[in-house]
């Protein structure tokens, strides 16, 4: 599963020229289709390719990245069937790395100094590893969703707590997760509460989906903590004896595609709230300048494009045009994607990143303090 931790390693990788090739390639569903697959990288590769002024020559996907990405399609492709897959190669450096990811995202190669990033952190946001508890009147089922694929979650052991299999029973206890009922009658709904802290404490806060009963989703609602509270993503009704975990991960997976698209339209929403003029900027080139001085606190990005622009080797001041400080063009570079500079620079200044389907101005960002108005 993809983490902010490996993206930060990730962005530490830097080449001296735009020779690192990053790619996100879809590997079909069918393995027959697999024959098609190198042609159709060859079609994402002449895409990333470019000349222009910055650009210290043409760049074009080296020889060597490209034996580097044939050679582990050839020996991986069939374990990422109907997956969206990341590949980072720079022979230079002697990487060739692939990330099979959790959803399936546009497809694109980009020649860089350093990884392209925005579509991992695009991953991370819309495919979140998360937590599911299934409740009825006297146990509950703890999962861990990651990628998806479900597992009963790994409980700590808890004082007191009784974990055993039930015969005569169907549905989830069939599937060899029945060593992970736990049994607490009489504090059945606090216990399962403080089994969710635990493992929230031991793995760090994830959304947390609740199913069951229509009676029995709100009694265990009601005694979770604030913090876990603060995780709730939403729940599912179902009878939990005609369960399968296959069942729970989808009917799950619905509950986290609705929370998800309520998140984005919540931080829209608290987005044009703010007085205009104030500490909000939209469009990509007040969004620049807000980066340049390292102003900004919270960026929303869309998910594709791509907008080429420069980037100064001195200062690392971004612009459309090469003279956005006063090193002027000929100390600028040509970068592939302004907005995934951005991004970096933002994370790189400890604010936040959220990519959402529609952004307002189709980039915009919240400040940490106005700007004066000439950098606007
Ligand atoms: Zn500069």
């Amino acid at each position: 599963m993809i983490s902010r931790a490996e993206v930060d390693k990730l962005l530490e990788v830097r080449a001296p020229g735009p020779s690192l090739l990053s790619l996100y390639l879809w590997v079909p569903l069918d393995p027959a289709e697999l024959r098609g697959l190198p042609a159709h990288v060859g079609e994402l590769f002449a895409l990333a390719a470019r000349n222009g002024p910055g650009a210290p020559a043409a760049v074009r996907v080296g020889a060597a990245e490209t034996e580097a990405v044939r050679g582990l399609l050839a020996s991986h492709a069939r374990d990422w069937l109907g997956h969206t897959v990341a590949i980072f190669a720079c022979a230079e450096l002697g990487l060739a790395e692939a990330i099979p990811l959790p959803c399936p995202l546009q497809e694109r190669a980009v020649l860089a100094a350093r990884p392209h990033v925005r579509p991992l952190l695009l991953a991370i946001q819309r495919c979140p590893a998360y937590r599911v508890a299934v409740v009825d009147r006297r146990h509950a089922w703890l999962f861990s969703i990651a990628d998806g694929q479900i597992s009963a979650a790994a409980l700590p052991p808890a004082e007191g707590m009784r974990s055993r299999g039930f015969s005569g029973w169907y549905g989830l206890e069939s599937h060899r997760v029945n060593e992970r009922i736990i049994q607490l009658a009489r504090h059945h709904y606090r216990d399962t509460a403080a089994l969710l802290e635990q493992t929230s404490r031991a793995t760090g806060a994830e959304p947390l989906v609740i199913g069951g009963h229509q009676d029995t989703i709100p009694q265990l609602l009601a005694v979770l903590p604030p913090g876990l509270r603060d995780q709730f993503a939403g729940s599912f009704v179902a009878d939990p004896h005609t369960l399968t975990p296959a069942k729970v991960r989808d009917l799950a997976s619905h509950v986290i595609q609705d929370w998800r698209t309520g998140q984005d339209q919540h931080v829209v929403a608290e987005f044009l709230q703010e007085p205009p003029g104030g500490r909000t900027v939209t469009g990509l080139s007040a969004c620049l300048a807000a980066a340049n001085r390292h102003a900004i606190q919270l960026l929303l990005v869309p998910a594709g494009g791509l907008v080429p622009g420069y980037a100064c080797h001195r200062c690392g001041a971004l612009s459309g045009t090469g003279d956005g400080c006063l090193h002027g063009a000929t100390e600028s570079l040509a970068v592939p994607d302004l907005i995934e500079e951005v991004v970096v620079a933002t994370l790189g200044d400890g604010g936040q990143v959220e990519t959402l389907p529609d952004p307002p101005g189709d980039i915009a960002a919240r400040l940490r303090y106005p700007l004066p108005d000439r950098v606007r």
